[in-house]
């Protein structure tokens, strides 16, 4: 499948041309005809399929598809990507950078271990559209209302086994909470692997998922 057969936005496209991508990696195939029409998801697959741009390219194309009405918001994120350590998080937002470069949609880092005042500075100075976040930091910002959740479309929550073992589900369901219901926004959630305990916590976090394995 090439990106161009998809039916993306020009600015969205243009960018992935930039990046020197034309066919869909085998994860891309299999979940973008779902997520861009809205689905939720549960995937199963390791770094190195090309699993990030999949969920980028489907929350950034459905942004632009609908547009917010009214005033742009500030605080009030509309993608929430959340990854258990600082190394993925960055890189995840690094990619999320490149694939809105023709967009007018801001991406901004809540990742723990990293300067915390240029973090809250940039959620009172810019507009907040994507937020790519590890859960501790991005759990104190939300409780301190200096990111607000309740109009968040898209969750991603990305190498769900590794937040588990880490210990930080308590704080990915604090998160969570504050998103809006699941059935009022989209879901994604990958994993590399889906013991017991991550299938139960994807059921939860899901509504009606379509469930891809590469
Ligand atoms: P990921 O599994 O998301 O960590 O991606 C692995 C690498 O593949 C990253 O360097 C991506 O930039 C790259 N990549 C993702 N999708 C494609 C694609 N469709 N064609 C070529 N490279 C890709």
């Amino acid at each position: 499948v090439r990106f161009h057969d998809l039916n993306l936005p020009d600015r969205v496209l243009k960018a992935i041309q930039k990046m020197g991508f034309e066919y869909c990696s085998e994860i891309q195939a299999a979940t973008l005809p779902a997520t861009l029409q809205g689905y939720d998801l549960i995937g199963q697959a390791q770094t190195g399929t090309g699993k990030t741009a999949a969920f980028l390219i489907a929350m950034i194309s459905d942004f632009l598809d609908y547009p917010v009405e009214g005033e742009r918001p500030n605080h009030f994120p509309r993608g929430l990507i959340i990854a258990p350590t600082r190394e993925l998080a960055l890189q995840i937002a690094d990619e999320a950078e490149k694939l809105t470069k023709f967009t007018n949609l801001n991406v901004v880092s809540l990742v723990g271990g990293m300067d915390y005042d240029k973090q809250r500075k940039q959620l009172e100075t810019e507009y907040v559209d994507l937020v790519v976040a590890t859960p501790g930091r991005l759990l104190d910002f939300a409780r301190n209302k200096k990111v607000m959740l309740n109009k968040v479309e898209c969750v991603v929550l990305d190498e769900a086994d590794r937040m588990l073992s880490m210990g930080f589900i308590p704080d990915v369901k604090s998160i969570i909470r504050m998103t809006p219901h699941k059935e009022r926004r989209q879901t994604m959630l990958f994993s590399a692997t889906f013991p017991k305990d991550v299938q139960a916590l994807a059921r939860q976090w899901t509504f009606h998922p379509k469930e891809v394995s590469v």
